[in-house]
């Protein structure tokens, strides 16, 4: 069941010309989500990762997005401002042809959570970037309240492959219970 409610849409646009890929974003991020918060630095845990190419002079940040359950076929390069791409530079797809947003001990997928729900939070990476490529906004928008069964589905069979089913289903009654 669905239903519409209004909520405030976190936004960051990415200006890839002005990045140098010091990956400080990256660093930025993993550090915000590590448990406890800021004991950990591993780049493999950020949702935000560096599409670099030296010789073609890329650096794209990018903030992952939707899990694709299946690789994708529609592949493009991008020629902008007279500059190519490689494919996949824009994509921020949770995707299994690329080694990056799963979280290494557990496989689950690393998805963007914007830093939190509060509007007044600016995101770590935005914080961090000091040459300005990533600009952080905020608008109101009326969205669709539903939940996402094929991300929810992956991370219940990744936690029940780590910590069986049963205790899975354990913990879920127990978090039911203190509600
Ligand atoms: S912190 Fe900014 S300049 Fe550094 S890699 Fe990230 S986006 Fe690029
Ligand atoms: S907004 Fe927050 S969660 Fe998303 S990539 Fe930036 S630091 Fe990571």
């Amino acid at each position: 069941m669905t239903h519409s409610k209004k909520k405030i849409i976190k936004e960051i646009k990415i200006d890839p010309d002005k990045c140098n890929g010091c990956r400080a974003c990256e660093i930025a991020c993993a550090a915000f989500h590590s448990n406890p918060k800021y004991n950990g630095f591993n780049p493999a845990r950020s949702r935000i990762r560096m599409i670099i190419n030296e010789i073609n002079d890329e650096w794209v940040a990018i903030r992952s997005a939707s899990l694709n359950k299946t690789e994708c076929k529609a592949r493009s390069r991008y020629i902008i401002n007279g500059k190519e791409y490689s494919e996949c530079s824009f994509c921020s797809a949770i995707c299994s042809s690329r080694d990056m947003f799963r979280e290494p001990d557990s496989d689950l997928p690393l998805k963007c959570d914007m830093c939190g729900e509060d509007p007044d939070q600016v995101p770590l990476c935005v914080q961090i970037c000091s040459r300005d490529v990533l600009t952080y906004s905020t608008r109101e928008e009326t969205v669709q309240d539903e939940v996402n069964w094929l991300e929810m589905e992956r991370g219940l069979k990744s936690l029940s492959k780590k910590h069986g089913l049963k205790k899975v289903k354990d913990a879920a009654f127990h978090m039911m219970k203190k509600k």
